[in-house]
């Protein structure tokens, strides 16, 4: 049986399918793509028949990768980081267990930058996955691996990922595929090791806009366990699919096209405006002007909270251990100088400097007024718009060797586009817009808190054009 097939005709023939066949050719297609382009960490064991029988619910056995830093019970979670290589977790996730519990099985635990600090993909002390369109290119970060398998697969599989300051978008944008960053409380981050908590959301990457509603409606929804889950929200998602978009209106910021931004990528994301307009959008050209102080505040924020989860990891309870010769300090300080990489180190001493008396007013306390004055500015946008839309990012998968001639702050600044909408939490999908030099484009659709309906409906008639 051929198994070049999407995620709905699988679930359509479910019944007719042999799961074991099935599998046993998407390990060997897993196993052949993670060499090539090193999209996991760690590819799970081949399910046993027996397991697979069991497989009911809404995914009736679709395979689904998980991105490294959210937890699978008995399967290794090292969330890109030498400090956590022998971790595994003894408990599920929620998202992992509602998956599990909705029929899916997961397949591995895709590469990503360690603990999510990237925007490339190329700080993990593991793989560095490559983009399956031009291998000497980025596949985006962190969540890479997750895209550039979705990309790359051939069969019917939905990846999850999970974002900070855009780290669904980035590498849907890049790899061309689908990434649906939630609102911020709408799926649980029990289980997820977080970078940083008032910013941290776990979405799915997909190949179509269907996938990833399907796969909302999986993880979706009030946790216990996670007490910033929203009590609203969740559902089904596919209903919204087919809701027509004549008369919605669209806010197009014109921050988010300037300085910085390729201006291939730009009409790009100007033709797939016109043509959603062409559908009865109707569009008007806004101003976002919190957006150029949303990188430094960004910044401040994530590290500021890296850095105070990042403590745990001293030696002793978390992670990775090592003789104990000396006192407590010297010891502490050689586990993490030996186990974390590069970017963690900055982002620790970055947020500490941040948070420490002296500086916190200056630094920490000015990023969250500026972070109250971009939701405001979000909120007042959607009073007269249905959906903002924009390039997801500034350019298309930079090349490996561009990237490494980059500063941290020209790295930081690749961000320009993502960070405002995921400080204000709101929810976003990227989706395929239109190539520049044969690579992907990525259009950026943002919306209102909860309004996930609103962005799959858009982004459903934008793939059908
Ligand atoms: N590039 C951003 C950062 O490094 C966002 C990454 C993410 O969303 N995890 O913080």
């Amino acid at each position: 049986m051929n198994y070049r097939m999407s995620v709905s005709e699988f679930l359509e023939k479910a019944d007719s399918i042999n799961l074991q066949d099935f599998y046993s050719k998407l390990f060997t297609r897993v196993a052949q793509l993670d060499q090539k382009y090193g999209f996991f960490v760690t590819v799970a064991e081949k399910p046993h028949k027996d397991g697979l029988k069991k497989s009911q619910g809404k995914l009736k056995g679709l395979p689904v990768s998980v991105k490294d830093n959210i937890c699978v019970q008995g399967m290794r979670c090292t969330a890109g980081s030498r400090i956590l290589e022998s971790y595994i977790p003894p408990f599920d996730s929620t998202v992992a267990a509602r998956i599990k519990k909705d029929g899916g099985l997961i397949i591995g635990k895709t590469s990503q930058d360690e603990f999510g600090f990237g925007t490339f993909c190329v700080n993990s002390a593991f793989n560095v996955p490559k983009n399956p369109i031009d291998s000497t290119r980025s596949c985006g970060g962190s969540s890479g691996g997750a895209a550039g398998l979705t990309a790359a697969l051939d069969m019917p599989h939905i990846a999850i990922g999970q974002s900070t300051g855009g780290s669904i978008s980035a590498p849907a944008s890049f790899c061309g595929v689908i990434g649906l960053t939630p609102t911020y409380g709408l799926v649980s981050r029990y289980g997820l090791i977080d970078y940083a908590n008032s910013l941290d959301k776990i979405g799915p990457i997909g190949r179509g806009v269907e996938d990833v509603a399907l796969m909302l409606s999986v993880i979706a929804g009030h946790d216990p366990r996670d007490f910033t889950t929203v009590k609203k929200g969740g559902g089904t998602y596919a209903k919204y699919l087919e809701k027509p978009v004549k008369g919605m209106r669209i806010g197009v910021p014109k921050d988010y096209f300037g300085e910085g931004v390729d201006s291939r990528v730009s009409e790009q994301v100007w033709r797939g405006i016109k043509a959603l307009e062409s559908e009865g959008m109707k569009y008007t050209e806004i101003s976002l002007p919190m957006t150029r102080h949303s990188l430094s505040a960004y910044y401040i924020i994530a590290c500021a909270e890296a850095s105070t989860n990042l403590a745990k990891f001293c030696g002793m309870r978390y992670g990775a251990e090592g003789p104990v010769e000396e006192s407590f300090n010297e010891y502490f300080s050689g586990v993490r100088s030996g186990y974390f990489g590069e970017e963690a180190k900055r982002r620790i001493l970055l947020g500490t400097y941040a948070r420490m008396a002296g500086f916190r007013e200056k630094f920490y306390l000015k990023a969250l007024q500026v972070r109250t004055l971009i939701i405001r500015e979000f909120r007042n946008a959607f009073r007269s718009h249905d959906v903002l839309i924009a390039p997801t990012m500034p350019v298309i998968a930079p090349k490996f060797s561009e990237i490494a001639k980059l500063t941290p702050v020209e790295n930081y600044m690749m961000d320009i586009l993502t960070v405002a909408p995921n400080l204000a939490g709101i929810p976003m999908l990227s989706i395929p817009c239109g190539k520049v030099s044969g690579m992907p484009v990525g259009l950026h659709i943002m919306g209102d808190y909860l309004q996930e309906g609103k962005l799959l409906q858009v982004g459903h008639a934008f793939e059908g054009i």
